[in-house]
């Protein structure tokens, strides 16, 4: 097999991630199609991509504020149709809950509406495509690609495929993530985590320990990590980026008596009042 050229692109759900994957491939000219389930969340998502048209021209993303940012509105399609959204997809993106139910059943439908030729990708954070693989009907054009969450700015594209992956589709999706303007990041196989959550994941942990262990405080921790790796920023100022509704919802999930300590912290001195991190003005930091 040579090389599967993609120009046609559809992403399945237009929520927080999705939204961004799809702005961020017709921002660099191609043509995609944006699927959710209901003309209702369809209507959202029009109010959500007039924003991220914004958004793109306060950040100064090269040439958003020149016109490719209306550009990008033009190049994208909505449908609350799953047969009509991937009708002609070289690639479909799925962005849709992190629920196994919910991403088995849709690929189960994909792979009788989809074309031979559609490369499917997921775009989920904690699923391995092993998980996945074996409702997609075609194993060999299914991968992993993962974005980070604000994607024109943190443009890493985490690309992963099975053992049953075609090297050939690896390589498109590869072209996909620099064609889009991404950075990607290539996995030689599968990992939970990626490379950035099996780098960050174990860093973060490790301060919450020192924290509730009551052995550092948080401008310590982050100075420490500061000034002797010359990162720009601690274990704390990252988790206040995070927002700390995600490592609350996380340390519950983990069952540990770490994650539990950790998450009643959280809850007493941050969450019940308010604090969630940049995003409400204040976190561990005040950012007022
Ligand atoms: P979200 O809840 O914001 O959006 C999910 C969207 O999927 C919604 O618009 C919903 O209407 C739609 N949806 C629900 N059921 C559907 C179905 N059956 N078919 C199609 N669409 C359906 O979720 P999100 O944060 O955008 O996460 C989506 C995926 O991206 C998850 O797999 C998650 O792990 C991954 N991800 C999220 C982040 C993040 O920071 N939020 C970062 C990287 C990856």
């Amino acid at each position: 097999m040579t090389m599967p050229t993609i120009k046609n692109v559809t992403v399945l759900g237009t929520g927080v991630l999705g939204s961004q994957i799809a702005f961020q491939a017709a921002f660099h000219g191609y043509s995609v199609t944006a699927y959710d389930i209901s003309d209702e969340i369809i209507e959202k998502a029009k109010e959500r991509f007039a924003k991220l048209a914004e958004i793109y021209k306060s950040d100064r993303v090269p040439g958003a504020a020149d016109g490719k940012a209306e550009e990008a509105l033009k190049n994208l399609r909505l449908s609350s149709d799953l047969g009509d959204a991937v009708t002609d997809a070289d690639l479909v993106i799925e962005a849709v809950p992190e629920n196994l139910e919910i991403k088995r059943d849709t690929y189960t439908k994909l792979s009788t509406l989809a074309p031979e030729k559609t490369i499917f990708a997921t775009n989920s954070s904690t699923l391995l495509p092993s998980d996945i693989k074996d409702f997609t009907g075609r194993p060999d054009r299914f991968i992993a690609l993962h974005y980070a969450n604000n994607v024109w700015r943190q443009n890493t594209a985490e690309i992963m495929g099975t053992s049953d992956t075609d090297p050939d589709v690896f390589a498109a999706v590869v072209e996909f993530a620099k064609g889009s303007g991404l950075v990607p990041i290539e996995l030689k196989k599968e990992k939970a985590g990626y490379v950035l959550n099996s780098l960050l994941v174990p860093l973060l942990n490790a301060a919450a320990g020192l924290l509730v262990g009551g052995y550092a405080d948080v401008e310590t921790v982050d100075k420490t990590w500061r000034i002797a790796t010359g990162a720009p920023l601690g274990p704390f100022q990252i988790f206040d980026i995070i927002g700390l509704t995600t490592p609350y919802n996380i340390s519950i999930a983990s069952g540990t008596p770490e994650g539990a300590a950790f998450a009643a912290y959280l809850k007493e001195n941050y969450i019940d009042k308010g604090k969630l991190g940049t995003a409400t003005g204040e976190g561990f930091y005040s950012y007022r």
